[in-house]
């Protein structure tokens, strides 16, 4: 369905598109892939700083894909979502040993690269190369599901494929740059998810959502039945200098590679754990305020115990899968359980 929405859209961001971000200074296919990877599910305003300190370090992609999972997830670490650290840093290798160092400029070997989907792919064909190719971000999807009065939840198959039609018929075949950016734009900065700012809008005047009073609605969320609850018990170990005791993640699955709390199987108790590992006993425990956390498929509550060793712990078996943190280094940790670490005065000693 052409809904014609770009020659206002352009207009639009001709006026009000926003021209000073930093991937929009160089626009080599390297900085506009790591945006976009940055970009997915994260604020312009969180991505600008860890994108300039990411392009600090790693300013080719030679230098990324030479870099270890470490180095990458301290400088990932709070911006979340971190398979697509991972990603970045295998689709590197990649593009280093198969592509010459060069990110491929066929959609099909784009695509083809870990962590780069349809919506990546396109965006980076279009910003970098002015290729047609359409895009469906969040942003976009949430335009054209308002304008073309699209109902139901993105996530649903036949709704992604109604959403993907749409941001086929209307990309233009000029300004397809421009384009891409102003669709970003507007979702960005007025069409936003709560109170779009449809007076400001370009749009105004074509979007079926504002007409029929749906915008609230569109897009609908994602059905709340969809995910079960997990509950997982935690160790906090603490010493009495306040460090806590991490344990990196095996390197796929739930937070894969990160540095996070022990877990407790279901049979063991705190304290059984404590002797068999550390080879000492806690000098207390108690539990703490459960956190939740969603993940995409399901709900996750984590149940912290408090354990403060007095005993130097002995060497721990696998040394270099653990790490006492004393909250000084930048380490790649999940979200919650940072701020749970966090929540402990690390270096301080005991829970707050
Ligand atoms: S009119 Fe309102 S709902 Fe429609 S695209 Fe514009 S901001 Fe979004």
């Amino acid at each position: 369905m052409r809904l014609m929405i770009a020659p206002q859209l352009l207009a639009w961001w001709d006026k009000h598109g926003r021209r000073q971000l930093p991937w929009q200074k160089d626009r080599s296919p390297y900085r506009i892939w790591v945006s976009e990877i940055m970009l997915q599910q994260t604020r312009v305003e969180t991505v600008i700083p860890y994108f300039e300190r990411f392009m600090a370090s790693f300013p080719e992609v030679e230098a990324l894909a030479a870099a270890g999972d470490d180095e990458v997830l301290a400088i990932w670490a709070g911006l979340g979502y971190y398979s697509r650290a991972h990603n970045l840093l295998k689709a590197a290798g990649i593009v280093v040993t198969q592509h010459g160092g060069e990110l491929p400029r066929d959609f099909d070997s784009l695509v083809a690269l870990p962590g780069i989907g349809r919506s990546t792919a396109g965006a980076i064909l279009a910003l970098a190369h002015g290729q047609r190719r359409a895009i469906l971000d969040g942003n976009a999807r949430r335009v054209l599901a308002r304008v073309g009065a699209v109902e139901g939840w993105p996530g649903k198959a036949s709704v992604s494929r109604t959403l993907w039609r749409l941001a086929e018929a209307n990309t233009p075949s000029e300004r397809v740059r421009d384009y891409t950016q102003a669709i970003m734009d507007l979702g960005a900065t007025v069409c936003l998810r709560h109170r779009p700012r449809c007076g400001s809008c370009p749009l105004a005047d074509c979007c079926s959502a504002r007409k029929k009073g749906l915008t609230t609605g569109i897009p609908a969320p994602r059905p709340a039945s969809n995910r079960p609850l997990k509950r997982s018990s935690m160790l906090v170990v603490q010493r009495p200098d306040g460090a806590v005791l991490l344990r990196r993640r095996p390197p796929t699955g739930i937070w894969a590679g990160l540095w996070s709390l022990p877990t407790l199987a279901n049979e063991e108790s705190a304290r059984d754990w404590c002797g068999r590992v550390l080879g000492c006993r806690p000098a207390g425990q108690a539990e703490l305020k459960p956190v939740r956390h969603g993940f995409s498929h399901f709900e996750l509550e984590i149940r912290p115990i408090h354990l403060p060793v007095s005993a130097p712990p002995r060497e721990l078996h696998d040394g270099d899968q653990w790490r006492w943190h004393d909250g000084e280094q930048e380490l790649g940790m999940p979200a919650p359980i940072r701020r749970l670490v966090d929540s402990l005065e690390v270096g301080a000693g005991g829970p707050r």
